[in-house]
């Protein structure tokens, strides 16, 4: 029986999505319009295309209009970029989302760098990026690395003067989160491919952070007793084929388990046993990246209006 206290992703979203379900209530009171979310897929990747429905989904539970627009995989990336203009000038997008990854051929920096930073609300602009490292409040976040935090504050988990390490340092997780922990004034390490003795720095840490796409990579034995884990891998693992859609929904991920397929983090679920605190997967931090997306799409839409 193990001793971690699970940090249920599916229970601190649900919070967050009520809290921005009355947001948005209140900002169609007052704007006399709900918040919009831009949604652009280009090409017809499952994974994607499952994202992108979830994602509208999300948006009709707490109360925010989506504009789904989908292109073809062929589509140059001037029309991505006029319709990423369009999307700027329009009024009723708050935010906008262009889901990644884009088909090959598509210049995705400059896609990126189109989107007013008012609007980016998955925080991938340079000067959001920039805002993030400067410590600036009002700033778009990106999700993955807001979601964390928010799971370590909901839990009790103090970053301040805690030892963290972070695995991975993708601009998408693992950087951002190891600001966001820098700033909360903890002592942070970022490991990756090239970090010597992982184990042994890992097993330094008060908080572990693991963004890595490695199959229940942290064992058991690399983590300090005591230490909150955040597994923000997802990895499916089968017998016989991979699968070609990773989710984090409970219908879909029931369908994978009965064809063989299941989904994982970085983290071997083991650690439950010395780890004080540990975010499962599913249900972890997978539900919470979608609810900072709504949260964010709130705020684009607050700051906007003034
Ligand atoms: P990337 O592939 O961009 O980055 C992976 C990082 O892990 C790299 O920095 C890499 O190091 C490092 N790494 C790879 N192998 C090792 C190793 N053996 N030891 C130490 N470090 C290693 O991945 P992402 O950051 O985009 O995603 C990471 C994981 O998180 C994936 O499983 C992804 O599916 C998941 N994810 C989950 C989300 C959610 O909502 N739950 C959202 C986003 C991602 P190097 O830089 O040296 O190559």
């Amino acid at each position: 029986m193990g001793k971690a206290r699970i940090i249920d992703g599916n229970e601190i979203a649900a919070k967050v999505l009520a809290e921005v379900k009355s947001e948005t209530e209140g900002f169609a009171a007052e704007t006399g319009r709900p918040p919009g979310l831009a949604v652009v897929l280009v090409g017809d990747d499952p994974a994607s295309s499952v994202y992108v429905r979830m994602k509208i989904k999300d948006c009709g539970r707490c109360g925010i209009e989506s504009f789904s627009h989908r292109l073809p995989a062929e589509t140059p990336t001037e029309k991505i970029l006029d319709l990423v203009n369009r999307l700027n000038g329009d009024d009723k997008v708050d935010g906008i989302l262009v889901q990644l990854p884009l088909p090959e051929g598509v210049d995705t920096i400059s896609v990126l760098d189109r989107i007013d930073p008012a609007k980016d609300v998955d925080g991938f602009h340079p000067i959001n990026v920039g805002r993030l490292v400067r410590g600036d409040h009002a700033v778009l976040m990106p999700c993955t690395p807001s979601g964390v935090m928010r799971m370590l504050d909901e839990s009790g988990v103090n970053p301040h003067g805690a030892r963290a390490v972070v695995i991975g340092r993708s601009d998408i997780v693992g950087k951002p989160v190891a600001l966001l922990l820098l700033h909360r004034h903890a002592t942070v390490t970022i490991c990756h491919s090239k970090t010597p003795d992982l184990p042994g720095v890992v097993r330094e840490a008060d908080i572990v952070v693991a963004a890595v796409g490695r199959p229940l990579m942290v064992e058991k034995d690399w983590v300090k007793e005591g230490a909150a884990v955040i597994d923000v891998g997802m990895n499916s693992i089968s017998r016989e084929e991979s699968p070609e859609v990773i989710t984090t929904d409970p219908t879909r991920i029931r369908d994978f388990e009965k064809k063989g397929y299941t989904l994982v983090g970085d983290v071997s679920p083991g650690v439950v046993d010395v780890a004080g605190w540990y975010t499962p997967v599913p249900g972890g931090v997978g539900p919470m990246t979608r609810a900072m997306l709504m949260a964010n799409t709130m705020n684009a839409a607050k700051w906007r209006a003034g």
